[in-house]
């Protein structure tokens, strides 16, 4: 089968949702065209912003940190080791390697200096991994985008984890957190604007794209992880997909076109104090990080 924008190569990526079949020249520029119409259509920044890419070391933020440099956005990464031995520092040493490959700059915040390493936490707390996990990478990529001057943190969540989420959270009727699904969420109340760029692609078209621009990304999963939470949603949609390709486009385009405008405007429980040592919002004195913190250092 042949390309069919080019007309002229053989295709070697076929994307059925788009009905197209594409070399491996004409995915790139098809990629390109879907990361620069969610960054214009959602207006999420422009080349004159400094952008933070938060990082992990996996394919969809390695792609993210890779795409934004070749179109010449201004970006640093940053990378929060998490402390949980052997894993994180073989996912530091991937995202090290990148960043020197391609002259990149990056930022490392390292948990176990803020008394914070995710398996001391999980002991001392009795909380789940990823709860905690998420809290706290949340809450740094926040801290440095102030500290440092930057105008918005982009994250390199896909169509399929968006898809899957809002799936999710729709079966369980989770209204609060509909709220905050959406490809852009300004600054506001002490948070910086976050922005997920890729939320046009699919995870398939990451991984072509990871390929062919040999983005040399860290395959293993975390070993913390009880299974990902939204991969049973994913598989679902990936069989509507399969029998009824752009269905999930549409679920998530639908979503953002026609309910997002009603849920977003209920913001009843967003935290109304600020944290008295670090400015994070907060529902009394000090923020739930500060608070683990003191917790920890307690022992
Ligand atoms: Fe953190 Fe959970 Fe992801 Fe591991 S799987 S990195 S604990 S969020
Ligand atoms: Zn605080």
């Amino acid at each position: 089968m042949k390309c069919t924008r080019c007309r002229k190569q053989t295709a070697e990526i076929e994307l059925p949702w788009h009905n197209a079949a594409f070399c491996k020249e004409c995915f790139q520029v098809f990629f390109r065209g879907q990361l620069q119409k969610a960054i214009r259509s959602f207006k999420m920044f422009t080349k004159k912003d400094r952008v933070l890419v938060a990082v992990s070391g996996g394919k969809d933020s390695m792609s993210l940190w890779h795409a934004l440099l070749q179109n010449g956005y201004n970006v640093t990464a940053l990378f929060i080791h998490l402390g949980i031995p052997e894993f994180s520092d073989t996912a530091l040493e991937k995202v090290k390697g990148f960043a020197s490959k391609e002259g990149a700059s990056l930022k490392v915040v390292y948990l176990r200096n803020e008394g914070l390493a995710i398996p001391d936490v999980i002991r001392v707390t009795r909380r789940p991994a990823c709860a905690i996990c998420g809290r706290l990478k949340r809450y740094y990529f926040n801290r440095v985008a102030i500290e440092d001057g930057f105008d918005v943190i982009a994250t390199g969540h896909n169509l399929d984890d968006e898809a899957s989420r809002l799936f999710a959270n729709l079966l369980h009727w989770k209204m609060e957190y509909l709220q905050d699904q959406s490809p852009v969420l300004p600054e506001e109340n002490g948070l910086k604007k976050k922005v997920k760029p890729f939320f046009r692609l699919t995870e398939f078209e990451i991984a072509a794209y990871a390929f062919i621009n040999k983005i040399d990304f860290f395959h293993r999963s975390c070993p913390l992880s009880k299974g990902a939470t939204f991969s049973f949603y994913k598989r679902v949609l990936n069989r509507i997909e399969y029998n009824s390709p752009g269905t999930k486009m549409d679920f998530y385009q639908g979503f953002l076109k026609t309910l997002k405008p009603v849920v977003s405007k209920d913001h009843a429980d967003a935290p109304e104090n600020h944290c008295r040592i670090c400015g994070y919002p907060a529902y009394g004195d000090l923020c739930s990080v500060c608070a683990l913190k003191q917790k920890m250092s307690a022992r």
